[in-house]
This record gives C-alpha cells, structure tokens and sequence, in this order.
C-alpha cells in the first residue's frame, strides 16, 4: 500500500500537505497511512474489513476514492482529535469520513462513487462493446458514408458536442 502522497491527484497534495503541517504543528504526530490503492489491495482490505479484522469501513473494489487518487487515511497520536482535524478539512471544502463512521479519512470533495458494474456487464460484452465501437473508428468494415454521419452525430450529441461541430 502506498503512503506516498505523490499517487494523489495533484489538486490534492497540497491541502493533505497543509493538514499535516497543522497536525504536526499542534504536536498530533500525524502519520498517512494510506493513499491511492490499486484495486487489489482494495479488495485485500474489504476482505479484511469482511471479515471483522478492520477497524475502519472499507469500501468494495472500484467504489473507494482511494483507488482514484481521491483520499488518504490520517492517523495521529491522539485519535480523540481526529474530529478537531476533521473540521479543519471540511472548512476548506473537504470530505471527512468522520460523517461515515471513518474518521481517519480525508476526501477531496467532488468524488462520485462508481456504481458496481451490473452482472451482465462482463468483460466480453466490454470488449464486444468497444470493438464495435472502434473498428468503425478505424474504417474497418463495410460502412456507408450515410451510416458514418449518423454514428459521428451519435457520439457528437452523447458527448455533448453541439451540431455543427466538425469532429476529425
Ligand atoms: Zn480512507
């Protein structure tokens, strides 16, 4: 697991910075001890969490903000203040996950959890999914010229791009 806050996105290392600068500065000893997490070391930790050996919630693979770049955990000396930097964070605009039960959890605001992918929605259908959604991209196959604008003005108006707009 990675503690290095250098694997956050970068609009949050400064303010985790700055958190750990005030927790030092009141003498808390604060010490990250968790950052971006790839999704096995997610999943690692939600079976822990699973089965009753976490102290904390865990999230489920592909939901936790940490696996964005998007949280660290914080502990400090005196886990009775974590409340006290917790305020702190949600005064600049953070998300402290003392308003779910996870108090050592810091949140840059704007995460939006992913949905777990439906049960049909496997690789394959993925895979087929994007196959047939580039391979006309790559002028493979039998396409139209009319069957080609007609694709270009779906994706044009499923990306929110106004018509009129040439896409190359
Ligand atoms: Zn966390």
């Amino acid at each position: 697991m990675s503690g290095s806050l250098y694997t956050l996105i970068p609009e949050l290392q400064p303010f985790a910075r700055e958190l750990i600068r005030v927790a030092s500065a009141a003498g808390l000893s604060p010490r990250i001890t968790s950052t971006r997490r790839s999704t096995a070391e997610q999943a690692r930790l939600y079976q822990r969490f699973l089965a009753g050996l976490s102290q904390y919630p865990v999230a489920p693979p592909g939901t936790s903000a940490h696996e964005y770049g998007f949280a660290f955990d914080l502990l400090i000396y005196d886990a009775g203040r974590l409340p006290e930097l917790g305020r702190v964070w949600v005064n600049a605009g953070g998300v402290w996950g003392g308003a779910f039960n996870d108090p050592i959890h810091f949140e840059y605001p704007g995460f939006v959890k992913h949905a777990p992918a439906p049960q049909f929605w496997n690789t394959f259908e993925r895979v087929a999914n994007w196959a047939s959604f580039l391979i006309p991209q790559l002028g493979v196959g039998t396409e139209t010229q009319e069957e080609r604008q007609t694709r270009q003005q779906r994706l044009a108006a499923a990306l929110g791009i106004p018509p009129g707009i040439r896409q190359r």
